[in-house]
């Protein structure tokens, strides 16, 4: 079922047998009560009609208040100094801490993809999300030494990462946005043809990180599947990254005589490696130039707007998504090439699954006489693992808080000696 027209029928079991409230202020409090009366929730509700800047004093409030709205989708928004409902009454309204957050949406991707355009995804464009996931999460802890960072599935066609060190969470917007434009190699928009432009003789580390994530997958993934070098349409936007018009007319030459995208990828590497080490007088022309087009085809494409602002709404993990039914699952970034976003859970299979299951628990009960314990709604479904892979990201933040309340406890102990 692709049109969810009974959500408002399913909503009120969602949210009061399935969303998992608890975790979800385990996460969102950080074991900060004050701090998690100050953020920002907003909610959409049926026929569109949008509300901003709700907040609440404890779990019970915001999971009574989602009950009785019944929200089609629940956005996260910053801490701010005041409790977000009373903003008018301050003068000084604004955010202090915010998870950094990255939005990768495969509509970014229609450029370099040949499958699928627009909202569709399929196994293939997955790739590309996967690749950009490995990217990101290993250039955020290595490069920045981030650890606790939640990947989840935006619901259609991207997904969405929240780092929420407590690092990470109080870093200014200036800050935000210089993190954002380093791992933002691609640029130039729609009208620039080479996108790519990597300096100096050396490949930057992150960048060389990056190249070693997408060297084992580029020819399989890029040339073979997306058929990059396949079509006129893919061989014009091709040549048109070559650095002059002599390189262009000589590859368009090579690339007639072959009939296949790969072996017109395989005579190109041969013509750039012999103009770098044939002595070319331009050789500096190309010395990245295979690197550099390797990352413009699959470098993730980041909106970095939304991880620039403190104050920018993105949309909560394990919310519905209202056109597909699908629930934003936050995922592992070790098994997202296991990932497919066909087999996300929807509203309507939760809460099928739970019924099947009570019918079945009911019928054992009564014909062995089993006094059965209650188990969780969630684990009756196939939101189980999604939430273990919540829960296990919540143990470890609650870990290293754990431990460095210790640290401070020892050192406010030996002053006092
Ligand atoms: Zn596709």
């Amino acid at each position: 079922m692709s049109d969810v027209s009974n959500l408002l029928d399913l909503l009120p079991v969602y949210y009061s047998r399935l969303f998992p409230f608890v975790d979800y202020y385990r996460w969102l409090s950080y074991g900060n009560a004050a701090a998690f009366s100050k953020r920002e929730f907003s909610f959409t509700l049926s026929d569109d009609v949008y509300i901003r800047y709700q907040s609440f004093t404890d779990l019970k409030g915001l999971s009574d208040e989602i009950k009785r709205l019944l929200p089609h989708k629940v956005d996260i928004g910053a801490i701010y100094n005041i409790q977000p409902r009373d903003q008018r009454r301050g003068s000084n309204f604004q955010p202090v801490e915010r998870e950094l957050v990255f939005d990768i949406d495969m509509t970014d991707y229609d450029e370099v993809r040949t499958c699928c355009k627009g909202a569709d995804i399929c196994g293939k464009c997955w790739k590309f999300m996967s690749l950009a996931c490995k990217i990101l999460d290993s250039a955020l802890r290595l490069d920045f030494g981030y650890k606790h960072i939640l990947w989840v599935f935006s619901g259609r066609r991207g997904i969405h990462c929240w780092v929420c060190d407590s690092k990470a969470r109080t870093l200014s917007g200036q800050v935000r946005a210089a993190v954002a434009e380093y791992l933002q190699i691609i640029g130039g928009g729609e009208f620039m043809k080479k996108k790519v432009h990597l300096t100096g003789d050396k490949i930057h580390h992150s960048i060389k990180r990056a190249l070693d994530i997408i060297d084992p997958v580029f020819i399989e993934m890029c040339i073979k599947e997306q058929n990059m070098l396949g079509t006129e349409e893919g061989i014009e936007k091709f040549l048109a990254i070559l650095p002059n018009e002599e390189d262009r007319q000589e590859m368009k030459v090579l690339f007639s005589k072959e009939g296949t995208s790969e072996a017109r990828w395989n005579i190109f590497v041969q013509y750039i490696e012999s103009k770098r080490t044939g002595g070319d007088r331009k050789w500096y022309l190309y010395r990245h130039l295979i690197e550099e087009i390797k990352l413009q085809y699959s470098y993730p494409r980041l909106d970095i707007n939304v991880s620039k602002g403190l104050n920018h709404l993105l949309k909560s993990p394990f919310c519905v998504h209202p056109k597909t039914g699908k629930i934003c699952i936050p995922f592992s970034a070790n098994a997202v090439d296991k990932f497919d976003p066909d087999k996300v859970p929807t509203i309507m299979t939760l809460i099928e699954e739970i019924n099947i299951y009570d019918v079945k628990d009911k019928v054992e009960e009564e014909t062995y006489e089993l006094n059965k314990k209650r188990i969780k709604d969630y684990k009756k479904t196939s939101l189980n693992k999604s939430l273990h892979i919540f829960q296990e990201f919540l143990q470890h933040l609650e870990a290293e808080r754990r431990e460095q309340r210790l640290k401070g406890k020892i050192s406010t102990d030996r002053m006092e000696f």
